[in-house]
């Protein structure tokens, strides 16, 4: 399929630090980033902009380690830390795999990484470069989700691309409950009233308010990544108000 025939040109890809590591595990597995890698790429192929915002849940998680007795300020910190220590292993794994990317942080590691600048970031995507967005919105109390919804209207994305390990929204855990329905499409006000656990509430406000939809689907399976850019309904699909 041309690109221009794609019902996305660009589209920001949120993908959970559990992505990086095996079912219940925690830390960074390495054929799990080579999947990753593989699936971003092959979205990339199509001729999609693609912007990833990782998370660190595989590492570090501030409310965790805060409910542990921490300051909550310096456990996020952690946290924020833990999400570049995944962008740099995805940026490793793509570029083994011969692909271009450029990590941008939104707290300053200069010799790391370069710092969040829209614009910036706005270029390499046009240049065709696989964009990957650590350091969360660089404030405590957040999450990567926020991150994805905000980072996705800055950048005037046409779409969230929520990557999970499930084939989309629930009306139970698919997990623990055999005979969950998978939600085909869903309004954003219906995620926040049913209080369905797909991104927290701040970022699916943000994505209501701005008219950004959101597809959670299951980057697991080999192949979704394109699937998706192409248009296939796989997963659910959130939008309108
Ligand atoms: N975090 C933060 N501010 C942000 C984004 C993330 O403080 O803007 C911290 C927070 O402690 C969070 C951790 O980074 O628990 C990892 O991010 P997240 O939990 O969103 O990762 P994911 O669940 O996607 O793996």
């Amino acid at each position: 399929m041309s690109s221009d025939k794609l019902p996305f040109r660009r589209v920001l890809l949120k993908v959970t630090g559990e992505a990086f590591c095996e079912k219940d595990k925690s830390g960074i597995n390495f054929d799990s980033v080579k999947h990753l890698a593989q699936e971003i790429i092959d979205g990339s192929k199509l001729g999609v902009e693609i912007a990833v915002v990782v998370g660190g849940g595989n590492i570090f998680r501030g409310a965790v380690a805060h409910g542990s007795g921490m300051d909550r300020v310096q456990a996020d910190n952690m946290g924020m830390l833990a999400t570049m220590i995944n962008g740099l292993a995805l940026q490793d794994g793509i570029e083994q795999l011969g692909h271009e990317t450029r990590m941008l942080t939104s707290i300053d590691i200069h010799q790391l990484a370069e710092p969040y600048v829209r614009r910036r970031a706005m270029r390499h995507l046009a240049k065709g470069r696989i964009l990957i967005l650590a350091g969360g919105t660089g404030n405590p109390y957040f999450t990567t989700d926020t991150t994805a919804s905000l980072r996705a209207m800055e950048l005037k994305a046409d779409v969230i691309l929520k990557a999970t390990k499930v084939d989309g929204i629930f009306d139970a855990d698919p997990i623990k409950n055999g005979s969950a329905r998978k939600y085909q499409e869903l309004k954003f006000m219906d995620v926040l009233g049913k209080n369905l656990k797909v991104m927290d509430a701040a970022a699916i406000s943000l994505c209501m308010e701005n008219k950004v939809p959101i597809i959670v689907f299951n980057l697991t399976v080999p192949g979704n990544i394109i699937r998706v850019l192409q248009g296939e309904k796989i997963g659910t699909i959130v939008r309108g108000s």
